[in-house]
């Protein structure tokens, strides 16, 4: 019997583009799975190409920024290959519906010219919004959204963007209480302003996706394109379009994925993994309008 191919990335450094600890989460799939090994560049100015707590704007796409990243961390590191992250928040965290969390983890190999990217859309579960009078609101906060494991920011209510004095990553009960007071002393109606610390490293719930986002791009790394042997073969697309089982209507239902080479352009069709050939007249646009 043969032994197993070697992955094509098995051995190789990758950077990591983050000041945020998100090689916490990468780190074990990416060596598990791809055999890469990640480092982490010193005073990485990420900083500057947009922050959550509003005191950096973003101003371009998430794309754009998870490109500019990796691009940064390869500049400063003098390493070919690396690996950046880009977490976005959408909906209104203060209406009480849920929010949108959307990831996107991009893999630049400069030395092979390729870029893989994967991303992950899913309503999350800790990111909100809150003003508060007193220490007592500010706990009661803090307890339904999974403090101390989740960080808190707190903000002094009604100051103009930007000019805040800003508590970040507070995960102590004794600093949030100080926080939350001296906030709610210094401002304008007297109020603390408490929101989810969104960087990676301070939310449980975001470090996960980062996870499973990691093992899915590791095992792309790992997967040479069957044409032409570049690594990163795997799940580009899907197309829609499973047809009804009753009038054979196509629904929005996933028919089949697109499976694809970054490097060639080749792409196959791979059926769906529960073999399922038609979809449920309840997802039909003609039998269940
Ligand atoms: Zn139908
Ligand atoms: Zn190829």
């Amino acid at each position: 019997m043969n032994p197993a191919p070697r992955p094509p990335y098995a051995g190789c450094v990758a950077v990591v583009a983050t000041r945020h600890g998100k090689a916490r989460a990468l780190r074990v799939p990416l060596r598990r799975l791809a055999g890469v090994r990640l480092r982490t560049p010193r005073d990485l100015a990420t900083d500057a190409l947009g922050t959550f707590c509003g005191s950096q704007p973003r101003t371009r796409s998430a794309l754009e920024t998870v490109r500019a990243k990796a691009r940064l961390a390869i500049a400063a590191s003098g390493i070919p290959r690396a690996l950046a992250s880009e977490g976005s928040f959408g909906g209104d965290p203060t209406c009480g519906l849920l929010a949108l969390h959307q990831e996107l983890l991009l893999w630049r190999d400069e030395a092979r010219g390729i870029e893989l990217l994967e991303s992950c859309t899913r309503p999350v579960r800790h990111h909100a919004v809150q003003e508060v009078a007193d220490l007592a609101q500010a706990r009661s906060f803090a307890r339904r959204h999974g403090f101390p494991a989740h960080a808190l920011c707190v903000q002094p209510a009604g100051l103009a963007g930007g000019a805040w004095p800003n508590w970040k990553g507070v995960r102590d009960p004794a600093l949030l209480a100080f926080a939350v007071e001296s906030c709610i002393a210094t401002s304008p109606q007297r109020r603390a302003r408490l929101l989810l610390d969104l960087r990676a490293h301070c939310h449980p719930e975001r470090m996960r996706v980062l996870a499973g986002l990691g093992a899915r791009l590791a095992r792309r790394l790992a997967t040479p394109c069957p044409e032409c042997a570049s690594p990163g073969w795997g799940v580009h697309d899907r197309r829609t379009g499973l047809p009804c089982a009753w009038c054979g209507t196509a629904t929005a239902q996933v028919a089949a994925w697109i499976e694809g080479c970054v490097a060639c352009g080749l792409r196959r069709e791979r059926p769906r993994a529960d073999g399922l050939r038609a979809a449920d007249p309840g997802d039909c646009p003609q039998c269940n309008p």
